[in-house]
């Protein structure tokens, strides 16, 4: 904080405010300088563009393009695939929307200095899978992060944004977003005619596999705080799919992908007795979901689901066979710099554990939940469609528009289109910020203005645990237990825990029902009254106190919408032990939900699935 623990307002008012650089809040910060050469466009984040976000470390894989032209896939293709792979419940619009633009995203990745790697012979982009293709992705976030860094009229990292700004006079306009520097404690007040937000997914939501000497290790990114779930939600957009957490079969310890080895390296899995195990559950499968086993390829859900069981039966632990592989050496080569380049903690886990993966086959393990939009799984906000191809049931004004007037959303932040990645979720910040400046442009005049009352009461209460900690920490001489306020590690402890045994974790094996589910959001409600007395010693515990108040609200809504949806849709992802199967009949729908931030209650509601895409 300043000298004397001053801490100034600024004001920044900008006519596209992007939240979050990540992948898609890049692509939302370049695309909106493309159709607004005129426009005010900014970008703010909560650590540094250049090495934010889930593709901080680098990536190996770009996991979604098409290879139009050389007529390898048609967004058609990609539609179906997602489908399969969500058990039927996907926006097919939205998802057809990213896939037809998606080639184009990364031909200008190429263009900007990403080495992606070339079939020798072909001269094709090199195939890791049908879909992905293989770079070497070390520096993919600053290379993307430097076209945003270009486009945007103003960056501010090191900014949390705790809330957004409604507007004074329409109740469901947005009209911009508060949050401090986490450096200076400089409040920011940012004003702004439409606001996107690509703000990661949540992580840490659920108790972790990696505790004592691992903990803060995870598969998704540990800073993914549920900050793109728990703005939208607290100013009452509609939320969509937030059951759908993802779970992950990894490298054990490390959360190592998988990817390259199934798909390039054709490594594969057996139990600890050396045996093939998937095909024995398929029946035992097949009588929870019907005939969606028979798909190909199996949907993840469902493989999961065969690793679980095989577990259960006593014959783990599962591992992946790359000691057949691992002797060519040009395979062996690819399987550790795909970690190298994207994963190092799993290169660093190996070598501690005498794990070589020529002499040895490591263990798998599947992950804590996670929620998130654009990876296998698609949480998130519930958005307008593309205007040719959405059904009107999912058209209510400008693509990728919330249900709030003038918010916008892209990446993990939006529901439905599962399979977009890294290079989907830029693509759909690009189509959101298109939206956005049409959005801006139309409205002319017509524009937000913010209530001074308003951002001085938030002002408060986001410091308030600054000051909380100041008072209370006289009560005490030592150690960190005050009978007065809760730090932020605790209030997380207590989430995680809350998540793990009511909601579907790792130590109920992923299972549910009703009757834990209502407990759960007794005991959320319990930890949210809780939050007033959180004390924050510094600026970086203030932004861990705003991460798990984000974090708090996603799972609520999580949890909700487990609650709400009386089916099994995605075993291996998680169970309702009181609704065991599938129930196409009842619950071939999507699960939407609206908070009321006066009254605290949650809405829920049935949206239908429309199929355009035969
Ligand atoms: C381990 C792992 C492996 C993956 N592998 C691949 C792969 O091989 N290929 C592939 O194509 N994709 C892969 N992905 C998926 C890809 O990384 C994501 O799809 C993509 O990053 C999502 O983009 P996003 O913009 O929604 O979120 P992110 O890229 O995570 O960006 C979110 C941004 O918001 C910022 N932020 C969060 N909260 C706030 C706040 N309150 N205030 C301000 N800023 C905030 C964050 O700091 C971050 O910069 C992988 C992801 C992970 C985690």
């Amino acid at each position: 904080m300043g000298l004397f623990g001053g801490r100034k307002t600024v004001f920044v008012d900008a006519d596209i405010l992007v939240i979050g650089g990540g992948m898609a809040g890049c692509g939302a910060t370049y695309e909106a300088r493309h159709w607004g050469r005129d426009l005010k466009i900014v970008c703010v984040e909560k650590a540094n563009i250049e090495r934010s976000g889930a593709v901080a470390q680098g990536l190996y894989a770009i996991n979604c393009y098409m290879g139009m032209q050389w007529d390898e896939n048609q967004p058609e293709d990609h539609v179906r695939y997602a489908r399969n792979d969500l058990m039927g419940l996907v926006r097919e619009d939205l998802g057809y929307d990213i896939a037809r633009h998606v080639d184009g995203t990364v031909h200008k990745f190429e263009e900007w200095g990403l080495p992606i790697m070339k079939d020798p012979k072909t001269g094709r982009y090199q195939r890791e899978g049908k879909w992905q293709i293989m770079i070497h992705g070390e520096s993919y976030k600053p290379i993307v992060a430097e076209a945003a860094r270009k486009a945007a009229t103003e960056v501010y990292n090191r900014i949390m944004v705790t809330h957004l700004l409604m507007d004074k006079s329409k109740a469901n306009r947005v009209a911009g977003a508060v949050g401090f520097n986490v450096r200076t404690g400089d409040y920011h007040v940012f004003r702004a005619k439409a606001v996107i937000i690509g703000a990661g997914g949540a992580s840490h939501i659920f108790k972790p596999r990696s505790v004592g000497e691992g903990m803060g290790r995870t598969w998704y990114a540990p800073w993914s705080s549920g900050s793109a779930y728990a703005l939208p939600i607290q100013v009452g957009a509609k939320m969509m799919q937030m059951e759908n957490r993802i779970v992950l079969a990894r490298f054990k310890d490390g959360y190592g992908p998988v990817g390259a080895y199934f798909l390039h390296l054709k490594t594969y899995t057996q139990n600890g007795y050396g045996d093939e195990y998937e095909s024995k559950w398929k029946e035992h499968t097949r009588a929870l979901v019907g005939d969606y086993i028979d798909h190909h390829p199996t949907p993840t859900c469902l493989r999961n689901h065969a690793f679980l069981q095989e577990v259960a039966a006593g014959r783990g632990p599962i591992r992946m066979v790359t000691k057949e592989a691992f002797q060519d050496p040009h395979k062996e080569t690819v399987g550790w710099e795909n970690f190298l380049g994207m994963t190092i903690g799993q290169a660093v886990v190996w070598a501690s554990q005498n794990i070589d993966p020529k002499h040895i086959n490591p263990e798998l393990t599947t992950s804590e939940p996670y929620v998130m939009g654009s990876h296998a799984t698609c949480s998130g906000a519930w958005a307008s469609g593309p205007e040719d191809c959405a059904p009107a049931d999912y058209q209510w004004g400008y693509n990728r528009m919330m249900t709030v007037d003038g918010l916008f959303g892209a990446g993990d932040t939006i529901g439905g289109s599962a399979h977009k990645f890294s290079s989907g979720a830029f693509t759909e910040g690009r189509i959101a910020a298109k939206a956005a400046v049409k959005y801006v442009m139309e409205k002319g005049r017509d524009q937000p203005e913010v209530s001074e009352k308003e951002y001085r009461d938030l002002e408060k209460v986001i410091y308030q645990p600054l000051e909380n900690y100041r008072v209370g920490r006289n009560e005490i001489v030592a150690g960190t237990v005050s009978p007065s306020y809760l730090l932020p590690i605790h209030g997380l402890q207590r989430l995680e825990k809350i998540m793990d045994e009511y909601v579907g974790g790792i130590s109920s094996n992923y299972m549910t029902n009703g009757k834990l589910l209502e407990r759960g959001l007794e005991l959320l409600t319990m930890l949210k009254e809780d939050m007033n007395s959180m004390g924050a010693e510094d600026l970086h515990q203030l932004q861990r106190t705003w991460e798990l108040n984000h974090r708090i609200l996603a799972s609520e809504s999580v949890t909700h919408h487990t609650l709400f949806r009386q089916e099994t849709r995605w075993p291996g992802y998680y169970y309702r032990g009181d609704h065991v199967k599938l129930d196409d009949e009842n619950w071939h729908c999507f699960t939407l939900s609206r908070y009321d931030r006066h009254s605290g209650k949650w809405a829920m509601e049935k949206a239908p699935v429309h199929h355009i895409i035969d």
